[in-house]
This record gives C-alpha cells, structure tokens and sequence, in this order.
C-alpha cells in the first residue's frame, strides 16, 4: 500500500487531500496544530504537532513516504495578510516549516515532495489592470509580490527548486489561485472572500445592506476545490516540477461575486463598497502551461461550486443565528 503524508492536513485544503488520498487507497499521515474543526479526519494516523520545530519534522518523517504534501503554511485571507500585522509570524512560522520538512524528507529519503505556493508570490506591477493582469508562469520576476506572504512564497519555491537541483528531490510546485469549498474558514478573521461573502450575505436579512472591501471592481478567479486536488494529484505524479498555475481562469469582479452570492440566495440585500485590505487591483490564472504539460486544466464554472459554499455556509451561520435572534 502507497503511503502519503499531509502536513497541513488539520486546514482547508489538506483536510478534503487527506479524504481524496484515502479514496485512491492510500495509508495517509497527517500532521497539523490542530484537528479540522468541521469534520472527522480520514488519516490513518493524524500527529498535533508543530513542524517549526525540526526535531518534531524528523520525527514525523520517521519512514519513507512515497508522497508528501506540504500544506501548512502560516495563512488567511485579505484581513490576515495585508494588514501587515502578522507578517513576522507568516515568514517566519512558513520558511521554518518549509526548511524543516524538506531536510527531513532528504533524511529519510523521501523524495517526492508537493509545494503548495500561491499566485500571491506574482509581481504587484503585472496585476495593476484589472481587467488584463499577467499571470504567465514566466512572468515571476523580477519577483514583486504585494505582501510578505507572497514573499515567503518565493523564498520556500526556490528553496525547493534548491533542493531538486542539489539533491535530486522529486520536487512539485504549484502556485494555488483562491481555492474555495465546504469545510473552509468562513468567519474569525482568517477566511478568505468567498467564505466571508457568502456568511454576509447567509447573515443578511432581506434588505439589509453586505459591506465589500474596497472599489468591488478588484477581480479575482476561484478554484472549487474538488478541481484543486485533482491538478494537485496530476502535477505530483507527473515527470514535471512546475512551478505551474492551478487555478480557474474563469475572472470576475468581487462585487460581481457578491452580486452572485446575493442572487442564489434569493434575498433582496444592495451592496456597500468600504475602505478596506484587498490586495492587487488583477488577478486570473494562466493555464497554458498547465494545459501544454499535463495536457488539463479546470473547468468547472465558478457557479457551480459557490452555489455549494453557500450552502454549507448558510447552514454552519443558522444555529448562531438562532442564538442571536432569540
Ligand atoms: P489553511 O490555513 O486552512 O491550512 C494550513 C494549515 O497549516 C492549518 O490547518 C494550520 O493549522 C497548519 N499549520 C500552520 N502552522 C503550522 C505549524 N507550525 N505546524 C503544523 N501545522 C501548521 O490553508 P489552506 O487554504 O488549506 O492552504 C493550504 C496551502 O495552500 C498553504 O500553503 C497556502 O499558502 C496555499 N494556498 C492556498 C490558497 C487558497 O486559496 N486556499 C491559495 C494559494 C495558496
């Protein structure tokens, strides 16, 4: 039987990897400093631990792995990283993670090795439209990212790429656009656009007036989740290191998101645009590479998977509200 290890597997993305790897019938580790707080782990083993410390990593990577997938980083939305007061603790709790994994993976000789980097490591200065941004794989530097989590990110995708060239590693790179489903962070500071669109508008009575950060004329593109996991297995199991876009290419603007949002709802509710932390004015993936290399890419209409967010987020706000209201 294949093993697998999921660091990060107690958040989003790692949670439903560890249900996706189970699925294929793999034995799967996982390792975070918390339980996913929504639901069940499937993991076969599942170490609350805290990989900054590279004793812990060692002890984690006690075999060899035929995949790890390196998910935990120090991470949140728009309210968590450009505020500019947690950057201390993003470089630093991710680079340490980062250093410690992959010397512990070279120790044990385990090679093959998924990097989870984020479109938010691209050049400021290529996103400035928002209507045509440049999110080519090429178009990486001169490196300018807009936040100190985009430039951790550089930081770890090159350490990686370090450690493919020096010693041979399996190394797997790919830089995640807006990832969105069930199971996410949807309230507390950490939860990203779609999650905390979709709990204003579940909140709202018929209406009232959502608050959107900024102009709403900032354009993003969201990956279901489900469409993640897949290029994310793809990539793994392919002769290829990346580093490559996994995102949708499908761009739309946030207030058109909330507009959206407000429409499967059913409810009558008008939007307010305030100040607020949004991050570059463009953003779309670019999916060429990805479609020449491993021949695919997403597809899923953004639609389809923010009806299935809202739902599963109306239903995680009900019982509060009803603690409200009553
Ligand atoms: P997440 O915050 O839900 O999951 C990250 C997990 O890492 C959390 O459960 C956290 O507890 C864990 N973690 C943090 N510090 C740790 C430590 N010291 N030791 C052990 N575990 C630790 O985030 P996610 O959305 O699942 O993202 C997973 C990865 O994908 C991250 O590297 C993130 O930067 C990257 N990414 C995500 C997105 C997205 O839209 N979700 C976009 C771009 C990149």
């Amino acid at each position: 039987m294949k093993k697998a290890l999921v660091c990060g597997a107690g958040g989003f993305i790692g949670h439903h990897l560890v249900t996706h790897l189970k699925k294929e019938g793999f034995w799967v580790r996982g390792v975070d400093l918390k339980y996913n707080e929504f639901s069940k782990t499937q993991a076969d083993d599942f170490f609350i631990a805290d990989l900054r410390d590279p004793v812990i990593c060692r002890n984690i990577v006690d075999q060899r792995f035929d995949e790890v997938y390196q998910l935990a980083a120090d991470m949140g939305g728009a309210g968590y990283i450009f505020t500019g007061e947690n950057d201390a603790a993003i470089m630093h709790n991710s680079a340490c993670i980062n250093l410690n994994i992959l010397e512990a993976c070279l120790r044990r000789n385990t090679h093959r090795i998924f990097y989870s980097s984020s479109a938010c490591m691209y050049p400021e200065h290529n996103q400035v439209d928002c209507t045509n941004p440049n999110l080519a794989e090429s178009s990486a530097y001169p490196a300018n990212p807009d936040s100190e989590y985009g430039w951790e990110k550089v930081f770890s995708e090159r350490l990686y790429l370090a450690y493919h060239r020096n010693h041979k590693m399996e190394v797997r790179i790919a830089r995640y656009h807006n990832v969105f489903g069930p199971q996410s962070t949807w309230t507390g500071g950490k939860e990203k656009s779609p999650a905390a669109i979709c709990r204003k508008v579940a909140c709202a009575k018929p209406g009232e007036t959502i608050e959107i950060w900024g102009s709403g004329q900032q354009t993003r593109s969201f990956l279901c989740i489900e469409e993640c996991l897949e290029g994310t297995t793809r990539l793994m199991r392919s002769a290829w290191t990346g580093p490559v876009n996994i995102g949708s290419e499908e761009m739309i603007s946030i207030n058109n998101l909330a507009s959206m949002l407000i429409a499967i709802s059913g409810k009558p509710l008008s939007i307010k645009n305030i100040p607020g932390p949004v991050g570059v004015n463009g953003r779309r993936s670019d999916n060429r590479l990805i479609y020449e290399k491993l021949g695919w890419k997403p597809s899923q209409p953004l639609l389809t998977g923010i009806k299935q967010l809202y739902t599963w987020i109306e239903k995680q706000v009900e019982p509060q509200k009803e603690l409200v209201f009553s």
